[in-house]
Formats: structure tokens, sequence, C-alpha cells
């Protein structure tokens, strides 16, 4: 049964901008950096029909694009969206692993009673982000996470498509093999010259001369090949820290964007917290730093509060100290936060999702099901052979 869920943001902060500002619509838009060694962050889809994508330099994005309209990023407002996205994940499974700002799993199989299929929790995501966000998302979903996250990118854009399990060798043998998660040019390149170039014939290869040729990454290739994807989806109740970050798509040096995307961070960090019924005592900064005189080296930096906390506020002040301290600002990449020193107690909220009997289940649902009739009325439940 298709239970994990890629779900994607299309072209986030493009989207983002042209939400924001009615007068992009329709029109090829990048956000990111137009001038010299700029890169494009994000390009939204009436850029890439010329061929604009992300990590392009722009100078060879505005070849391709003349017209291109460069927008330069805005970290906090699509951290505080992606806080909003996400909340609209939890409706439907507490167990989400955030990629980056506009991307996650989700396993569904506790909720499939309650909410319907995979594909009907799917649809009721992307409505959900199109109604209340005015944004599209697509979807896609399967029983592991390699066919969900591939399928999201074929259901792309503003779509969505569902793999079930005794479909997911069909779906993934035609395949390239560039399509697994973590191969790369080289590893791509040894498989060719092996003649390897689908997922199919990755497949029916000799799992011990893969071995033999990429080492311990060949097994497991081998296996994801042939639909083995035991990968869990790490949802927030099994970790020991709370994080956020971020990469700018240039050299990032402006103090009042560096410190709003700090607190943006905080904020989304502390919701999580706070939905969990945990707080943490220790809040770390870590930002990786671009500057041409120091090296692409992750900084982080920490301080452990005398009680612990679930406050944005709190947690936004500490971190932006800790920037605020430093010796020297470079020029930085990546900016994050992270809580961790975790207290309180998390497994109360856990049994809403899970299937099964018992008194503080029902109850806890029932509440869940009451905060869902109150916010959307009742014609959005869909108990699922409940
Ligand atoms: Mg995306």
């Amino acid at each position: 049964m298709a239970t994990i869920l890629h779900a994607d943001m299309d072209a986030f902060y493009a989207s983002v901008e042209q939400l924001d500002n009615p007068e992009l619509h329709g029109k090829p838009v990048a956000v990111g950096y137009g001038g010299r060694r700029g890169v494009v962050a994000a390009a939204s889809y009436e850029a890439r029909r010329f061929g604009v994508r992300s990590a392009m330099a722009s100078s060879v994005a505005k070849n391709l694009c003349p017209e291109l309209v460069f927008i330069r990023s805005r970290m906090p407002r699509y951290a505080a969206i992606s806080a909003d996205v996400r909340e609209i994940f939890y409706r439907y499974t507490p167990l989400i692993e955030p990629l980056s700002l506009d991307e996650a799993y989700l396993d569904v199989g506790g909720s499939l009673r309650l909410f319907g299929s995979a594909g009907e929790i799917a649809q009721s995501i992307r409505r959900d982000i199109r109604e209340e966000l005015n944004l599209p998302c697509s979807v896609g979903g399967g029983s592991g996470k390699l066919v969900a996250k591939i399928a999201s990118k074929k259901a792309k854009p503003d779509g969505m498509l569902i793999v079930e399990e005794v479909d997911t060798l069909e779906f993934l043998r035609p395949l390239s093999v560039s399509e697994i998660w973590g191969v790369g040019r080289v590893t791509e390149q040894k498989l060719l010259d092996m003649g390897i170039a689908t997922i199919g014939q990755l497949a029916d290869y000799d799992p011990e001369v893969l071995e033999r040729e990429l080492g311990r990454w060949g097994p497991l290739l081998h296996g994801l090949a042939n639909g083995e994807d035991l990968r869990t989806v790490e949802g927030d109740r099994a970790r020991k820290s709370y994080g956020e970050e971020n990469t700018f798509e240039y050299d990032a040096t402006e103090p009042d964007l560096i410190e709003a995307t700090v607190i943006a961070h905080a904020e989304t960090v502390a919701r999580r917290l706070r939905r969990d019924g945990v707080q943490g005592q220790t809040v770390m900064l870590k930002y990786r730093s671009s500057g041409r005189d120091v090296d692409f080296k992750l900084v982080t930096r920490s301080h452990t509060l005398d009680t612990p906390t679930d406050d944005g506020a709190v947690i936004g002040r500490v971190a932006t100290d800790l920037w605020r301290a430093e010796p020297k600002h470079p020029p930085i990449r990546l900016v994050g936060v992270q809580v961790s020193g975790l207290e309180g107690d998390k497994p109360v909220q856990l049994g809403l999702f899970n299937e099964g009997e018992g008194d503080q289940r029902s109850k806890a649902l029932n509440a869940a099901l009451d905060d869902i009739v109150k916010r959307f009325g009742a014609s959005s439940i869909k108990r699922g052979g409940a």
C-alpha cells in the first residue's frame, strides 16, 4: 500500500513572489541575484519554458530569457509560509520529515482510517494549500521514499501521482539510474560504464559485482532498484532536536535580513515544540560562511537557558544574540536555528493517528476531530473505513 508521500511546493520562492506581486503573474521570474556571480535560486514555470533552472548562473539565465525578472529572495517570508504549509501537513499526520523549506516526506500509514487513501490525503493537502495559501504544491506517493520523491517530480507542476505498491517496479524500471537519490554524476558514469542506464538494468544486475565496483553502496542501490526502500520518515517525535535552516542563493551580508531569517526559523521551531508539547533548553545557531577569506565551514554556537522554553521570541533572541556575538560576520550561505535538550511529554499526541482502541486514544481522536470540524466544517471529515 502507498503510505509515504513526498510533498513539494512548485517553484516555491518564485510562486511566493508572484503571489505577493500580482504584476509578476504570468511573467518569467527568477528569484536570485541578477548581478555578477549571481545564481538563480528558483525559477517560475514561465521562466522554465526558456530553459531557466535553479542553480544556474544568472548570466546564463538572462541569455536564455532576456525579459527574465530578477527578484531578490526574502527568506523570512518563505520561512513563514513554509511554517503554514507544515501546519497543513500536520492535519493529516504527525510523521513529517522536512527536507527543506519547500518539501517534506509524510508517512500517512497511520492516518488512512481517518482521512482516506494516500491519494485522497494527497488531494486534501493540495486543496488546503491552494485554498488557504493560494500556492501550488505537487505530491507524489508510494510505498517508499524513493518512489514518492520521483513521483512528485513527475507530477509537477501542480499535480499528483500515487504509485501503488504493486506498480512500483513497473514505475521504476524504465527510469534513468540518475533518478535515484544520491546517484550523482560520478556514480551514474560508473554505472553507465558497466552497461547500466536504467533502474531496471540495475535491478537485474548481479549484486556481488555491484558491491565489488561500488562498495557498500552497490547492494543498497540494487535493493532500491528492486523497490526495497526501508527508510522511514523521521518525524519530530523521534528527534532529539528541532531545527530549521535555509540556504541563500548568494553570499548574504545584510544584518537585517540575516536576523529576520533567524527569527523566522526560531518561530517555526517554537511552533513545532509547542505542537509536540515539548520544550528545549539549548539553542544553537549555525551558519556556513562563504566569504573569500574564509572556508566553507559550518560554524555552530550554542547557549543553554536556565529553564527550557517553547517561546519563539526567547529562542529568536538567543539565536540573534549568538549571531551578534560573533567576532566577525562573514558573508553566509546558510543559516539555521536548532533547539535541543528537550523535556516534556511527547507520546500523548502520538496516539492521535495510531490505529487501535483505548479510551485515551479515542478521547484524543475526538479532540482532534472537534478541532478540525471547528476550523473547516464537518464536510471536511472523511473517515476511511471507520
Ligand atoms: Mg519545490
